[in-house]
Formats: structure tokens, sequence, C-alpha cells
């Protein structure tokens, strides 16, 4: 079961997460909690504060998140028993003081203390429900989850070495589930050989569950969020939004990969690749049905079953003439992405020209100069990339013409279909985003009368 930051927010939302967990005792579950709501965003903001010089600014930030804990902590665990997670507070100021101050000194490599330092929210919420958990008497147990996912040195996104974490996730959750207690750990924090602490990249915990509930061979993945379930759309965006019932595999990556927020990209793949059913529920309507994540999930009535963007696009343009039947351009653009460890998101190519999108720009300056010596490059910024995503899309007849027709009066920047059987992705200009996705879900998704 995991419990995402809004689900850990404050007092209430911790009495959801107590309700949830004493309801599904028998299933044995394991428990894997996001930081509190707010708190990895206050701490990476307090990294940079350090990073700046103004170290005392960084410390006295992080002074509101802490008592956050408390009021929770205060709220639920009897006076004199909190002794326990006193100790962990006090230890996390501690630790925090010395690791902002080496980020203002520079005494450590920044990327590696950024992960230390943002660990601390996954670090106190998991210590925190573990306690929480105990005072109502359920045989709660915390794990440092640092030390069960065991990562590569790709500090800020690592990526976990499997079969290490499957074996000491196996040895180390067994043997506490089979005393009869539940295991709870942090998300989205872990930990490279060298046992320094690494992360999965922002949302990583529903990562983090996944890979547990694969070394465990779990029956089910629960991820607990703030909506119910995979929705037709963003439900921030537009307010029809509905659940969908039940998802391929296939359908949910393609979502979650192009900006469903609700589900980490990377979530489903150890699913996948063990058979475990994904279930997407709301903490605050718990009777709610939500998504099932299956392997297979059949067609929807329409075959759209839901309408994905990401925000932040920047397309490049590389045109060479010497493409003109020429063989070894595409490796040699695709050489460049590939030093840059940069990834692509979205391409459309043509005779002599190759258009492609980036969500992650922070190495665009390189990446320009290097593609300059292939061909003449052009790079624009402020898109968005709009996937919508359906088993069965490629072979409908006349869902795209539908699909465009929807939103003729929107200038449409890149189109890439038929690679993949179940999505058709687009790329606009990102202030269209609302007004597309609006149009689209009015069409495919009428309210019933
Ligand atoms: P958590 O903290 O539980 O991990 P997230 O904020 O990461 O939660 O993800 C939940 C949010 O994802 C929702 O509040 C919603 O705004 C957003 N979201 C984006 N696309 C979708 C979608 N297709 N279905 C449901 N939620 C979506
Ligand atoms: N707390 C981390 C984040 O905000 C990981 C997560 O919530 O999944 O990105
Ligand atoms: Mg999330």
């Amino acid at each position: 079961m995991k419990f995402g930051g809004t689900s850990v927010g404050d007092v209430a939302a911790f009495e959801r997460v107590l309700h949830i967990v004493s309801s599904q005792m028998k299933k044995k579950p394991v428990v894997v909690v996001s930081a509190m709501t707010g708190v990895t965003d206050a701490l990476l903001g307090s990294f940079d504060k350090a990073k700046k010089d103004e170290y005392y600014t960084a410390l006295a930030e992080l002074e509101p998140l802490f008592e956050r804990h408390v009021q929770v902590a205060k709220h639920f665990i009897p006076a004199g028993a909190t002794i326990s997670f006193d100790t962990e507070l006090q230890f996390a100021r501690e630790e925090l003081c010395d690791l902002l101050m080496r980020a203002t000194r520079r005494s450590l490599p920044l990327a590696m203390l950024k992960d230390a330092i943002v660990s601390y929210g996954e670090q106190l919420s998991s210590r925190l429900l573990t306690e929480v958990l105990k005072a109502k008497g359920i045989k709660a147990r915390h794990v440092d989850a640092r030390r069960l996912i065991v990562t590569d040195d790709e500090f800020g996104a690592a990526h976990p070495i499997v079969d290490e974490t499957n074996e000491i996730v196996r040895l180390e959750l067994e043997a506490i589930i089979g005393a009869g207690e539940i295991p709870v750990m942090g998300g989205f924090i872990a930990g490279n050989r060298a046992g320094e602490t690494t992360t999965l990249g922002r949302g990583g915990s529903d990562y983090s569950a996944a890979l547990i509930a694969s070394a465990i061979d779990a029956d089910e993945l629960q991820i607990w969020t703030d909506v119910t379930g995979v929705m037709t759309c963003d439900p921030r965006i537009c307010s029809e939004a509905r659940t969908i019932p039940v998802l391929s595999y296939e359908e949910a990556a393609e979502l979650a990969y192009f900006g469903a927020k609700v589900l980490h990209p990377k979530t489903i793949m150890p699913a996948v690749d063990n058979a475990i059913a994904v279930r997407v529920c709301n903490t605050f309507k718990p009777d709610e049905t939500g998504t099932m994540v299956l392997s297979r999930s059949g067609k929807a009535p329409n075959t759209i079953k839901s309408i994905a963007h990401k925000k932040n696009i920047t397309i490049l343009r590389i045109t060479s003439a010497r493409m003109l039947g020429a063989y070894g351009f595409m490796s040699a653009v695709f050489q460049v992405f590939d030093r840059h460890r940069t990834v692509i998101d979205v391409i459309s190519t043509s005779e002599v020209s190759v258009a492609l999108t980036l969500d992650n720009s922070d190495s665009l300056e390189k990446i320009v100069e290097d593609l300059s010596r292939i061909g003449e490059v052009e790079v624009e910024t402020g898109y968005a990339v709009i996937c919508v995503v359906g088993e069965g899309l490629r072979a409908s007849t006349g869902l795209a013409a539908k699909i465009f027709s929807t939103i003729s009066d929107v200038n449409v920047a890149l189109v890439s279909h038929g690679a993949s059987s179940v999505n058709l992705t687009f790329v606009i200009k990102e202030d269209a985003v609302q007004d597309v996705i609006r149009k689209l879900h009015t069409e495919f998704f009428p309210i019933a009368k």
C-alpha cells in the first residue's frame, strides 16, 4: 500500500491512512509512504538557499515543516510515548544543519548532498506513520528504505539494481511479515552500494512501492492518492474528468509517461514484469473502486480512454541536406542525446529533417552545439505534449480525423502516431492545453443525458 503526500498531509489525513491500513490487516500489507505534502519542495528550497550562501534562512525555513510532524505526533501518540519520534526529529534537525552547512561550503558533491537533504521528507513521514500506527495498537515496524533499495550512483534519478534489491527486500521484509508485523518505509529514497542516500526522481514513491511489490511477489499493489484512480484527463484541467475502471499496463504506461502524474512513469514496469495487479484508489473516498491496471483491459466504447498532457516541452528541429538518401544521420542525432543522457519524447522525421521533443532541457545548450555539427538546428520552447490513449487506437478508422477536427482551430506542431497501438501524440503551444483538453474531453466523453 503506497500513500502519496496528500494522503499524509495532516492529522485528518493520518486518521484516514490509519483506517485504511487497519481495514486490510488480513492481507499482510507493506506500507510505503511519501513525504508529507509540500515537504519535498520545502527541502529542495532549503537546499537551494544553502547553496546560495543563505544558510540561516535555509535552516529557519525547515522549522514549520518539523512543526507539522510534531502536530501529528502530538495528536496520535500519548504524551510521554513520543520519545522515539522526538529523538528522530532531533536527529533529523542536527543532520540537516550539518548537510545544509556542507551545501553552503560545498564540502561534498552537491548532487549527493541534495539527495541526502531531500530524503528527510520520507525518512520523517515513515517514522511518524510507524509511531502513529503503533500508538493505535497496530504492530508496525519501521524499515529504512535506503538499506532496502539498492541503486546506482545517479543522484536525483537513481536506477535500482533489481537483483540486489530483491534479495535484501525479501530477506528483511519476509522476516518482519512472518513475525506478524507491518513493515513501514519511505518511498522515493534509496541507497547506492557505498551506502550513500540516493533518490528515484520526483514522484518516485510509486516506483519504490512497485519494486517492493515485485520483490515480495505481492498479490496487489495499491496506490492511494487524492483522486479516485486514473481519470479520463487531469481533473485539475477539466472538472468533468471521470474514473477509468480498467486500464491495460500499456495504456497506463503511456499515460504515466506522458504526464498523468497520478502514476510515476516507471511504476508500472516492475508490476508488469511480475503480473501484479495495480489498483489506484482515493484516500479521501476509500470506498470508491478506483482504477485497476491489468495486463489487458479491452477496448473502451469509443476507443479513447484518457487524455494526458505534459507541459514545458522544447522542440528541436534538425535539418540537413546531407540526409537526402543518406544513412547514419539518425544514428548521429541519437548519439548526441545519448552522450548528454537526455530522453527524447516524441519524434517525427521527413526526408531531410527530424523534429523531436524534450522535457528535460538541462543540457540543451550542449545538445544544440553538438547537433549543429550535423545540421541546422532550430529550438522552440513553450510547448506541451498531448497524448490520447486507448487500446486499439491505431486500428480505428477515422479516429485521428475526429481528434484533429475537434481542435481544428489549434496549430499542431508535431504528430506521432502508429508507433504504439494505444496512443496518438501531438504537440501544441502550452497556452492552448486547457482549451484543447476540454474540447477533446467534451467530444469523446460526453456527459450522459
Ligand atoms: P500523490 O502525492 O498521491 O503521489 P500526485 O500529486 O503525484 O499524488 O498525483 C495525483 C494527481 O495527479 C491528481 O491530484 C491529479 O491532479 C493528477 N493527475 C494528472 N493526470 C491525471 C489523470 N489522468 N487521472 C488522475 N489524476 C491525474
Ligand atoms: N516526495 C517525493 C516527491 O515529492 C516522492 C513522491 O512523492 O513520490 O517527488
Ligand atoms: Mg505521485
